[in-house]
């Protein structure tokens, strides 16, 4: 008879979720109208469920249903069934012995761990993680890249809803770009914060005509403005402008950060456990980014619910994660159709709070990974 906590068994079900067309987003990285999620179901011996979630979007990581599930099976789940959810180091550890890459996919089995260890021991993630520093987390509402026009509704609508942070997408070409800034701000009045997110569009030059000419609209930050890679091309933006430089596709791993660090590329890191393979690595980060001078925030693929919470309790309990000052990407459950937690309403209109309860805090709708589920 093994040890209770010990896990006996994770199953990997893939879903895809219809994102809302009236808020449907075009970034640099194209349009999307659904999103395909991995998700995790972790059993201990004593009967505990533990959730996990990946995103999966093969222009933002390489990794999508079919290569998620087959990481899942083949490689993570041999190496942690067996072992407690409360040796999450150990699980960190094996995993990345195992597999290279795949962060999305370890951080769904890493994620799954984190909540069968609150649900084990009766404290939410935000308590394993430190205790909640802060319990509300702002969060900005993203503007897709569509006309002037559009977009000025898009961001009236969405300060009326209580948002006070607004990130516009750009990156798509530079002269709609600045309209479609300067149209939001002009809609919105100048005490909303704006940032802009470009995705990597624009090359060097693009990248520092274009902030230079939005500065009137006073940008709280520019992220990823040019693609990643070499982090001199961010360093080179960074040095030709006055506003503060975040770095989204540019980070994902230890090795990136210590070399935007070394560029003196960014001021500011999105992190979210999905980019760096789970929690743990995420707030490893945040401390690297806090030791270094830097601020973080977090940023989204546009998780749903278990990822969400996720997110939440990460924010709640990391004071590197400054998100009072750079509010947070914690939204992606309000872009989809639904969700597959049974009660997403720690993700408000302005911001987030961790969810309360045992773990992650949220459950699973049966009725809704039905309907989801897809064949891969
Ligand atoms: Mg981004």
């Amino acid at each position: 008879m093994p040890d209770p906590s010990t896990i006996v068994a994770i199953e990997a079900i893939p879903v895809v979720v219809p994102i809302r067309a009236d808020i449907r987003l075009t970034t640099a990285h194209g349009t999307r109208d659904a999103s395909a999620y991995v998700l995790v179901r972790v059993t201990t011996a004593g009967g505990h469920v533990g959730l996990g979630e990946a995103t999966v979007d093969p222009l933002w990581n390489g990794e999508d249903s079919a290569t998620a599930l087959q990481c899942i099976r083949a490689y993570l789940a041999p190496e942690v069934i067996g072992i407690s959810p409360l040796a999450i180091e150990q699980i960190g550890r094996a995993m990345e012995r195992r597999t290279k890459a795949h962060p999305f996919a370890k951080a769904a089995v890493e994620m799954a761990c984190w909540d069968l260890a609150g649900r084990i021991l009766g404290v939410p993630v935000s308590t394993l993680l430190g205790g909640k520093v802060r319990e509300r987390i702002a969060t900005k509402f993203v503007v897709t890249a569509t006309t002037p026009e559009r977009a000025a509704e898009l961001a009236r609508q969405a300060v009326g809803q209580g948002f006070q942070t607004l990130k516009v997408k750009v990156g798509l070409g530079m002269e709609e770009d600045i309209a479609r800034v300067r149209a939001v701000r002009d809609a919105v009045g100048p005490t909303i914060k704006i940032t802009v997110d470009a995705n990597g569009g624009w090359s060097v030059p693009a990248a520092i005509a274009a902030i230079r000419r939005m500065e009137p609209d006073q940008l709280t930050l520019v992220e990823q403005p040019v693609a990643p890679g070499d982090p001199r091309r961010l360093a080179e933006v960074r040095r030709a402008i006055g506003t503060p430089i975040m770095a989204d596709e540019s980070v994902f791993t230890f090795a990136d950060a210590a070399l935007l660090v070394q560029a003196g590329a960014a001021d500011i890191f999105s992190l979210y456990p999905g980019k760096h393979g789970g929690l743990l690595p995420a707030r490893k980060l945040a401390a690297f980014a806090e030791v270094n001078g830097l601020s973080a925030s977090v940023g989204s693929n546009l998780e749903l619910g278990i990822a969400s919470a996720a997110m939440a309790h990460l924010a709640a309990a990391t004071p590197a994660i400054d998100a009072d000052r750079y509010p947070t990407d914690i939204i992606g459950p309000l872009y989809h159709e639904h969700d597959v937690v049974t009660d997403n309403r720690f993700v408000q209109r302005g911001h987030a709070v961790a969810p309360e309860g045992p773990g992650l805090g949220v459950a699973l709708d049966e009725a809704a990974v039905r309907e989801y589920r897809v064949q891969v």
